[in-house]
């Protein structure tokens, strides 16, 4: 992207951006570049095509240019832009938690599908990041209070920002804790929700430039073929759910298996569920 002083259209900056991004291998170049000039124009993504050729300020030029190339250096473009569209509701989002992933959406879908609206009971979500799924589902069931667990003191600092924006204070407590060194104690919860890391190494090793370098590697890894949080996660929630309470869990491609086994130990009405892609990355299950 070059920096001289240009009188572009609006249609001009979006194709030369879609061609920079494109040339850098980014997967999605125009679409990118449509969501970088709307979120600077401040315009809806289709509305840019409305007046093609308006010229643009040089102050929207400039942000604009940072943007693209940023994104040409393959940072996620939820990083850029400074938030993430989950379920209908704005998260923001950086390098201090995992971007939610619309995958993570069917799993909020399977969910309210099974708890009434009415629900009040108490939601705990082990491995909260940005406080994503715990924010979609407390948003959701308005009678409900929740808890975000985390190890990360950064994860937590973007979870408040997000709790703030949501207005979810007073129904709403983040606590930091490490499942793998800490208890997890409390009073009996009614639902627990988990995303918990699940990458294979050599699964994080081979993963786009937007995963490897900008999420948080703990947030992804996990020990035991990816496996080790999840059992933990699992184990825990035998223990603290009350009975028939629902325990939500999002897993890795090889899982499936594994998580069925470990669940039928203290849990019944196990479901595997898949996600957009047809393939099983979700199950649900009531403690016994
Ligand atoms: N699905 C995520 C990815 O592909 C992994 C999320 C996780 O480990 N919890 O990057």
């Amino acid at each position: 992207m070059s920096n001289s002083r240009e009188f572009l259209t609006c249609l001009e900056i979006l194709r030369k951006s879609s061609e920079f991004l494109a040339r850098k291998g980014v997967p999605s170049p125009k679409c990118d570049s449509e969501w970088i000039v709307s979120s600077v124009l401040q315009k809806k993504r289709m509305d840019l095509y409305l007046q093609p050729d308006d010229i643009l300020k040089e102050g929207d030029l400039v942000q604009i240019r940072e943007m693209v190339v940023r994104r040409g250096k393959r940072e996620p473009l939820q990083h850029i832009l400074g938030n993430v569209n989950f379920t209908g509701l704005i998260m923001k989002c950086d390098h201090r938690a995992l971007v939610p992933r619309p995958e993570t959406e069917t799993l909020i879908e399977h969910i309210l599908g099974r708890i009434p609206k009415s629900f009040d009971g108490k939601i705990l979500d082990l491995g909260t990041g940005s406080g994503a799924i715990l924010f979609a589902l407390c948003s959701s069931l308005v009678s409900a209070s929740g808890i975000g667990i985390d190890k990360s003191e950064k994860a937590l600092s973007l979870a408040m920002e997000n709790l703030q924006l949501h207005d979810l204070k007073d129904r709403v407590v983040l606590r930091q804790l490490d499942w793998f060194s800490d208890e997890v104690e409390g009073e009996k919860v009614d639902l627990i929700v988990s995303n918990p890391p699940y990458l294979i190494l050599e699964e994080w090793e081979q993963a786009e430039p937007e995963v490897k370098v900008h999420d948080p590697k703990e947030a992804l890894v996990s020990n035991e073929a990816g496996f080790s949080d999840i059992r933990h996660v699992i184990q825990v929630s035998g223990n603290i759910l009350s009975p028939g309470g629902l325990l939500a869990i999002e897993f890795g491609v090889s899982h499936a298996n594994s998580v069925k086994e470990a669940l039928d130990r203290d849990f019944k009405d196990v479901e595997l569920l898949k996600d957009l892609s047809r393939r099983t990355r979700f199950a649900v299950a009531r403690k016994a």
